[in-house]
């Protein structure tokens, strides 16, 4: 076999990347990974993939699916652009609009992963101590490196909390590029998003996700903004890149507004039972959240994380970029009480 070395043929700035961790590791109660509990209805499911012909590519721009988000979000169907998820659009809007790219710290690790494996520069400016936008550093980051993209993950993963109105605003207001607001949880939360401000701002975009709310594996994530900004973004769009099975199970999904609101308040109603119950227990610190998750602290918790996983119960272990801290999926009441219970014996001595 001809021999030849292929880290000299990768470029340089993949060479130093890292694989991002999506492992599987075996569980009986899974919430590591912020999914839904609830999946949508398998009926519904098999019967809108019946009518799925497989010769046939997917319909290259997804009308019918960006009507029905349209609907949900409450804007025209030429304000969306349709993503393998959310990742594939930040993946988009970066071969789009390039760096510097700009996010504050901890958050999603995707947005410094993509600019990275791009090639651009990214500007982590950390967060301050209540896990809100340091304005003045955010500000300052703006005028010195001019970043063409800003992503502001509200709420934020993995911290849970919504970042200040005010500061977001101030930031879009003060940024020459395009400022990203990442609504992934949103519907989880009490506050306002940012939708409403689409038409404020020329340089504001959303982004939204199916994944949170019992969709994940259909792979479905939505850009929200002026169509002069989809129009350039679509033409960096591979043209196949929402699947006929996902563009068909999503629509009915959407149009199914009820089963998908119902899961959310039950999952909201269990976050604050959880919440309430882990404010109780001794030995860790659980922090406010608007999200499907909820961020906790210890001290030990590399081995909290091992005694869990022991009872079967898999949490996502953020020691790494927050020391301490663990972040916990709300999931089903059964599930949560299982994680409550092998908690509480964990954390004895
Ligand atoms: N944004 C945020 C803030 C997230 O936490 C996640 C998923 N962990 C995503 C985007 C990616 O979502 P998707 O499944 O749509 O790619």
């Amino acid at each position: 076999m001809k021999e030849i070395e292929i880290r000299k043929l990768v470029r340089p700035n993949i060479l130093d990347l890292r694989t991002y961790n999506a492992r599987e590791i075996p569980c009986r109660v899974k919430l590591d990974a912020n999914e839904s509990p609830y999946d949508w209805d398998s009926k519904k499911v098999s019967r809108v993939s019946q009518t799925i012909k497989t010769n046939r590519y997917p319909d290259p721009e997804a009308k019918a699916l960006r009507k029905t988000a349209g609907k949900r979000f409450g804007v025209s169907h030429d304000w969306i652009l349709q993503g393998n998820g959310s990742d594939e659009l930040i993946y988009y809007l970066i071969t789009t609009f390039g760096g510097p790219v700009l996010y504050p710290i901890p958050t999603f690790s995707m947005y410094g992963i993509i600019a990275r494996a791009l090639g651009e520069k990214d500007i982590a400016v950390p967060l301050d101590a209540k896990f809100d936008l340091d304005s003045g550093k955010m500000i300052a980051a703006v005028k010195k490196d001019r970043p063409r993209l800003i992503f502001l993950s509200s709420p934020n993963n993995p911290t849970g909390n919504c970042f200040s109105s005010v500061k977001i605003i101030k930031l879009i207001e003060a940024s020459k590029g395009i400022v990203v607001v990442d609504e992934a949880y949103q519907p989880f939360s009490g506050k306002r998003g940012f939708l409403p401000l689409l038409k404020n701002y020329g340089n504001l975009v959303i982004m939204r996700t199916l994944s949170k709310i019992g969709l994940a594996a259909l792979r479905l994530g939505f850009l929200i903004a002026d169509p002069r900004i989809i129009g350039e973004v679509n033409k960096v769009r591979l043209p196949f890149n929402v699947n006929a099975f996902s563009q068909e199970i999503a629509t009915a999904a959407m149009k199914d507004a009820k089963g998908l609101n119902s899961t959310i308040r039950s999952i909201i109603s269990e976050r604050g039972r959880l919440f309430a119950a882990m404010e109780g227990i001794e030995g860790i610190s659980p922090f406010p959240s608007e999200s499907n998750f909820i961020l906790f602290r210890t001290k030990h918790a590399g081995t909290l994380h091992h005694r869990l996983l022991k009872k079967g119960i898999l949490v996502r272990n953020l020691n790494e970029g927050l020391r301490g801290c663990l972040r916990v999926t709300v999931g089903t009441p059964m599930e949560n009480t299982a994680f409550l219970k092998a908690l509480r014996s964990s954390l004895k001595p």
